[in-house]
């Protein structure tokens, strides 16, 4: 199972989410974070504090965002840890709006 990340956090990259994750499971590129799902525990405490909604669990993925499970996996294995808060990248308010709207 495991919890995952979707596109729409690419961006934005606001880190909310890793300040609440109990077992650092998120990791981090230029673009975006993903979720190693060898670590998730399904606490589901990162979805909610996305302020994009960006996080779904694995099991009620939007049918045009399943593509993103196999993507996490993936990518969890290629890229760093991130457990702390880090600045938005440039543009992230602007594309959370446009998220919103
Ligand atoms: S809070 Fe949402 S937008 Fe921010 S890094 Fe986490 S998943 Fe991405
Ligand atoms: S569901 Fe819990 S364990 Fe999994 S990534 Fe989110 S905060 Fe971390």
């Amino acid at each position: 199972m495991a919890y995952v990340v979707t596109d729409s956090c690419r961006g934005c990259r606001y880190t909310e989410c890793v300040t609440v994750c109990p077992v650092e499971c998120f990791h981090l590129d230029a673009q975006m974070t993903y979720i190693d799902p060898e670590n998730c525990i399904d606490c589901g405490g990162c979805a909610p504090m996305c302020p994009v909604s960006a996080i779904h669990p694995s099991w009620q993925m939007p049918a045009d965002k399943i593509e993103w499970v196999a993507i996490n996996r993936l990518r969890a294995a290629e890229t760093p840890v991130v457990n702390a808060k880090l600045p938005p990248l440039p543009g992230a308010d602007e594309q959370a709006k446009g998220l919103a709207s």
